[in-house]
């Protein structure tokens, strides 16, 4: 299709569709860069409310910069992928402290930034600086797929390049931030992968997918990764109104975040005999086994490569194990809620009477 036609369709329908988004039109770098690393692999909707509270709380790179992990954990939860949080964090300390503060004006500098990949770098060098990098992300590539109807498989090294040398071509050089925004917004709200609205789609009259009836074929989808199943055994062990916790610190999933005592088993329906005969049960010195309270069903999280089936068995203590739990501590259950946690221990919580009477 030829470039400058596809421009003017493209930013002719974002001017009457566009979406309000308080990141929307912004050019403070930080801002812009702050939007896009909470965007990353979470929908529009999802982040905007993330978005607006570090803004709120970290008006600039500084105020971020020096705030702690933990109160950077705390306002990301929800959001999944902590990594993110981390780099984020990173980032923040480099510009403010490295580089008084200003964020690089070019494409290359900015990926040199922890937490900034390709996407990334061209939404803040087009948004921030009006640079002439394209966005390549999901949206970008499923409205190239079907318009020009291109079967290369974006799961591969050689069909993302081939998205990013199509997206490109096709990049408004003088609008290129307007531009990237109004392919992402038509690929969200009509290109969308199931049910395109390819009726009122200003592109229909050129769309290959839609003429050659390949619109659910494209992209070429790529093979579902196998997922590892992982059985977790938490103990919630109260003792009068304190309970047992951690933080993860192993190289694993949910780094830095909060856990009770854990027992990983290789199987879900555990009884108690077999929890209690588990190794590190055994090193914290109990002589006799405390009362069981409750016990939950499996409660379920998908994660990219790991299924994570997690089972919540809670116990209040007469006496505190002479050798506590490898890494924990005592808290005091009304103070459980200002800890970072992840999503499914956030379930149990908010599921469970320990937590709701105390919050
Ligand atoms: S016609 Fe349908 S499939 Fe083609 S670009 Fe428009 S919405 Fe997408």
């Amino acid at each position: 299709m030829d470039p400058e036609l596809f421009r003017n369709i493209l930013l002719s329908w974002h001017a009457s569709h566009e979406r309000p988004m308080p990141w929307k039109g912004v050019r403070d770098p930080y801002r812009v860069w702050l939007s896009e690393i909470i965007l990353q692999q979470t929908r529009v909707e999802q982040g905007r409310p993330y978005y607006e509270r570090f803004v709120e709380r970290f008006p600039d790179v500084f105020e971020l910069a020096r705030a702690s992990e933990d109160e950077v954990f705390k306002l990301w939860e929800g959001l999944g992928y902590y990594r993110r949080a981390r780099h984020m964090l990173e980032t923040a300390r480099r510009v403010a402290f490295e580089m008084g503060g200003r964020f690089p004006a070019s494409y290359q500098e900015l990926l040199q930034l922890k937490g900034v990949g390709p996407y990334s770098a061209a939404a803040i060098s087009s948004f921030a600086f009006n640079l002439p990098h394209a966005v390549v992300d999901g949206n970008v590539i499923r409205v190239l797929a079907r318009l020009l109807g291109r079967e290369d498989p974006p799961s591969t090294a050689l069909g993302k390049k081939a998205f990013r040398q199509l997206a490109q071509d096709l990049l408004d050089p003088e609008r290129p931030g307007a531009h990237n925004q109004a392919i992402m917004d038509f690929g969200a709200s009509v290109c969308t992968p199931k049910a395109p609205a390819c009726s009122t789609c200003p592109f229909s009259a050129y769309c290959i997918a839609q003429k050659s009836g390949r619109i659910h074929k494209l992209p070429v989808k790529r093979a579902q990764p196998d997922r590892r199943v992982r059985h977790f055994h938490y103990l919630v062990l109260q003792f009068q109104d304190e309970v047992f916790i951690r933080q993860r610190t192993d190289e694993d999933i949910w780094q830095k975040l909060y856990e009770f005592p854990l027992l990983e088993l290789p199987f879900a329906d555990a009884s108690l005999e077999q929890l209690v005969q588990a190794d590190a049960w055994q090193s914290w010195g109990w002589h006799t086994v405390p009362e069981l309270v409750s016990v939950t069903p499996p409660f379920r999280q998908t994660l990219s490569h790991q299924y994570i089936h997690a089972r919540f068995w809670a116990f209040r203590l007469e006496q505190l194990p002479s050798a506590p739990p490898d890494g924990c501590f005592l808290t005091k259950c009304e103070n459980l809620h200002t800890f970072a946690w992840p999503r499914i221990l956030r379930w149990y919580l908010q599921d469970n009477s320990l937590y709701l009477k105390l919050t």
